[in-house]
């Protein structure tokens, strides 16, 4: 959790990867309106909401989508997926329904090659998403 003695982390990347937006917000070198912090998370709003509750959870090291992640640290995405549930008990969102999400590939929609969760609540959601 310490950002200051974080080492290079074995998936090819060092902790931060250079012109990674979010790397730099997860570095607090561009702000954000971060809603949860925990050891290895973080979770700030989307500056583009698509609904009431936007969020992005993200690890605070590189990975560039959720099965990288997945396959290099599992405890890792155990703690990114704890973080979700607890920023939509945070927001509100908890009973009402909430969708969490990973964008992965372009194909998907992914325009940010550092993992994140969407968080998406406070309104009603369709399903398929589109
Ligand atoms: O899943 P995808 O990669 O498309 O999601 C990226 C998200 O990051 C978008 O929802 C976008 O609004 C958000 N974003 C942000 N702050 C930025 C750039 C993008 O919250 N500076």
């Amino acid at each position: 959790g310490d950002l200051s003695t974080a080492s290079p982390i074995g998936n090819g990347y060092a902790f931060a990867v250079t012109d990674c937006l979010f790397c730099k917000i997860a570095a607090k070198e561009i702000p954000a309106e971060i809603v949860l912090e925990t050891g290895r998370a973080l979770a700030f709003r989307d500056i583009n909401p698509q609904a009431p509750t936007h969020v992005l959870v993200v690890p605070k090291v590189h990975y560039e989508n959720a099965a990288a992640l997945a396959a290099a640290d599992d405890g890792l995405a155990d703690d990114l997926l704890s973080a979700c549930h607890i920023v939509a008990v945070q927001e509100g969102v908890s009973e009402s329904g909430y969708r969490v999400v990973f964008n992965t590939g372009t194909g998907a929609g992914q325009t940010v090659f550092h993992v994140h969760a969407h968080v998406l609540g406070g309104r009603s959601l369709q399903w398929p998403p589109g």
